[in-house]
């Protein structure tokens, strides 16, 4: 097998100790790839090349449309090799290829929409006070980012990070999950063909405590921006502050579905259904706090209940499979201590709650799509993200209620209202203390629309004009077009 190897400085090489880590496909235990397994000298190598490449100024310098050619470039050999991206993706991460298609998707989608934002950015003049003066405000790119990425979206995570840095002129390292690095080793291979100038865009391959770590703290780095897990995130925050770099923090989520007893019945059971299962939970946004109106608590259990019986388990690359495995013998094992905890709590179990019988699926990850009932809010099965196909069900007699229970956790990143009540709606979103709210939906976004989150679930926003902002440092200029001596000493 041949190892795939770090981008440093423009070469694909080994790493300095030439430690090698296999790569796992969760559907059979397979090892599907060797990787270089990157160290803090490492790091240290690939940030000294991006800190090189941002001071000699050519990438920061070259005029925005050139750059945002390039970064359409990517976006096109995204598209161009689309299956391949999509196979390698379902592969490391066992999600179903039909939804890796629509990944990509997306993901051409991100590095399309930042090539053109940045390229119509041209700053802006402002009204100066002061008479005979010219005063304008410019962005100009931040510097040396370092970007981390989780493993349950790995090359969407990396395409929000990598586009709208790439536009705005900084230089990079990325850090992807040292579980699933293969399509983002692959986006590196099709930026350096996309001419990406070298040293701008590092790739270094290993794990969070070292690789991650020497990346947060090390002062040739000007920004950190992080997907992943909270307690991670306190880590990064911390490391960072040796030079106080800036910091954008994507953690996790704990979210709410209100549905209320006048919502269109079988549209919300069919996207609570959506808003939990696709890759298995293991989705930051996933749904699932399910809080129900009292009285179609039952109906709505039993309509959802039938439903999630039905869902097929599978390899991603059976086309009849639904929902895939979770990504690790360790993150299966947390899922099923998080259910089993749950049913210590009170919780009953109306599905699921252990690992399918199968023969055909014991190599794999797999748990089933589980729902849990008689949940309340003091239980930590409502409060801490599971991160795993299992729905939460509270329940509740008054709009107040709905909204007090949707509101009671650390998170605040999304969260769903189903009524066919419009101003129900709307008094309810404007009381929910999340970065993303949905009406009769449920995990809808798209490159436009800022994504990020209220209280811990993070800093800062990806996606739309404040994801570019992140990159950027704001700049005011003012020009005295009439100098001449105060005379004030
Ligand atoms: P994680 O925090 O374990 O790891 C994320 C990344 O951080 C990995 O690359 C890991 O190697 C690295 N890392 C680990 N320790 C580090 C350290 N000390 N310093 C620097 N880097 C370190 O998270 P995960 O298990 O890979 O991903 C799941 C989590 O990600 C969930 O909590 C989920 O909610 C969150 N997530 C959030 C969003 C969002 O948009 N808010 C999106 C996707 C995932």
């Amino acid at each position: 097998m041949t190892v795939k190897r770090q981008f440093i400085n423009g070469e694909w090489v080994h790493s300095n100790s030439n430690k090698v880590r296999d790569i796992i496909n969760p559907f059979n235990q397979e090892v599907i790839a060797q990787v270089t397994e990157s160290d803090e000298t490492d790091t240290e190598d690939a940030i000294s090349a991006a800190r090189k490449a941002f001071d000699l100024g050519e990438w920061s310098t070259t005029p925005a449309t050139e750059r945002a050619h390039i970064v359409n470039k990517i976006a096109e050999f995204i598209l161009r090799d689309k299956e391949e991206l999509a196979e390698l993706e379902s592969l490391d991460t066992g999600k179903t290829v039909e939804e890796s298609r629509g990944d990509m998707d997306d993901i051409a989608g991100v590095f399309r929409y930042y090539a053109e934002l940045a390229d119509k950015d041209g700053g802006e003049i402002i009204n100066s006070p002061i008479p005979n003066s010219v005063s304008k405000v410019v962005h100009e790119p931040v510097g040396v980012c370092a970007q981390i990425t989780p493993w349950n979206y790995p090359l969407l995570q990396a395409s929000w990070k990598l586009a709208p840095a790439l536009a705005t002129g900084n230089t990079l390292i990325m850090k992807p999950s040292e579980i699933t690095p293969l399509t983002t080793i692959k986006v590196f291979e099709l930026m350096e063909e996309a001419g990406v100038p070298k040293g701008v865009v590092n790739l270094v391959l290993g794990a969070g405590n070292s690789v991650g770590a020497e990346l947060s703290a090390n002062t040739d780095v000007d920004l950190v921006s992080f997907t992943g897990g909270i307690d991670t995130g306190k880590k990064i925050m911390q490391a960072a502050s040796s030079n106080v770099k800036k910091i954008a923090l994507e953690l996790g989520g704990k979210n709410p579905n209100i549905i209320f007893a006048d919502a269109d019945f079988e549209v919300a059971v069919d996207q609570a259904m959506n808003a939990v299962f696709f890759h298995a939970g293991q989705i930051c946004s996933a749904g699932t706090r399910v809080i129900v109106e009292k009285s179609i608590h039952d109906s709505f259990v039993d309509a959802l209940s039938k439903r999630v019986n039905k869902i097929k388990l599978g390899s991603g690359f059976d086309k009849s499979t639904q929902m895939g495995p979770m990504i690790s013998q360790e993150h299966l094992n947390k899922v099923a201590n998080y259910v089993e905890n749950g049913i210590k709590e009170g919780a009953a179990v109306v599905t699921g709650g252990k690992r399918p019988e199968d023969p055909d699926l014991q190599n794999g990850f797999f748990y089933l799509p589980t729902i849990l009932t008689n949940c309340t809010t003091d239980m930590k099965v409502v409060q801490d993200e599971g991160f795993g196909p299992v729905i939460t069900i509270e329940t509740f007699n008054t709009e107040e209620e709905a909204i007090k229970l949707a509101n009671d956790s650390i998170y605040g990143l999304a969260g769903g209202v189903w009524t066919k009540d419009i101003a129900k709606a709307e008094r309810c979103v404007a009381k929910m203390r999340m970065g993303t709210v949905w009406i009769n939906d449920f995990n809808l976004y798209f490159p436009h629309a800022p994504w990020g989150g209220f209280k811990q679930s993070g800093i800062g926003r990806e996606l739309g004009r404040l994801g570019m902002e992140e990159y950027t440092e704001t700049k005011h200029i003012f020009h005295n077009l009439k100098p001449e001596s105060i005379g004030w000493f």
